[in-house]
């Protein structure tokens, strides 16, 4: 059983700040920002890819909920949900979860930088990707 299915069904503990019968939002062990969130599903889908449409929407009203607690707890100044599909994106546990991560200021925990490609050929990949539908 995946560290995450121990969490719901409790064999390990965790601080839980929401629960119902298909979601559950604890803290994250690692904090990366004060308040740092995970919304899980109970069942256990690898990743996002894995997961049913309604379940992904669960998941995300529940991290939309728990902004709003943030928010009154912690007034930060933005947030970012994010989840992690394979290795290669920094997956750690293979147990589909939401990040939802409170934004202080620039000296947080968290950096994540979109560096552009120089003049990408957005006309080409827009047909290579629509060609493989
Ligand atoms: P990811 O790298 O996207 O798979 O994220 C996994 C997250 O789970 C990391 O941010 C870890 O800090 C967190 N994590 C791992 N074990 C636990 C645990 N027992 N309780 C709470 N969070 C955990
Ligand atoms: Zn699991």
């Amino acid at each position: 059983m995946c560290i995450f299915c121990k969490i719901v069904s409790r064999e390990i503990p965790a601080y839980v700040l929401y629960e119902d019968q298909d979601t559950l939002a604890i803290l994250d062990i690692s904090q990366v920002t004060r308040g740092h969130t995970l919304i899980l599903p109970k069942v256990h889908y690898d990743d996002f890819r894995q997961a049913d449409d309604e379940t992904l929407a669960k998941c995300v009203a529940v991290a939309k909920r728990l902004a709003d607690a943030l928010e009154s707890a912690y007034a930060p100044l933005g947030f970012n949900l994010l989840t992690n599909c394979g290795e290669a994106a920094g997956q750690s546990v293979g147990h589909l979860h939401f990040h939802l991560i409170p934004r202080y200021d620039e000296t947080d925990g968290l950096t994540l930088r979109f560096k552009g490609t120089e003049k990408p050929d957005l006309q080409k990949i827009q047909a290579d990707i629509l060609k493989k539908k």
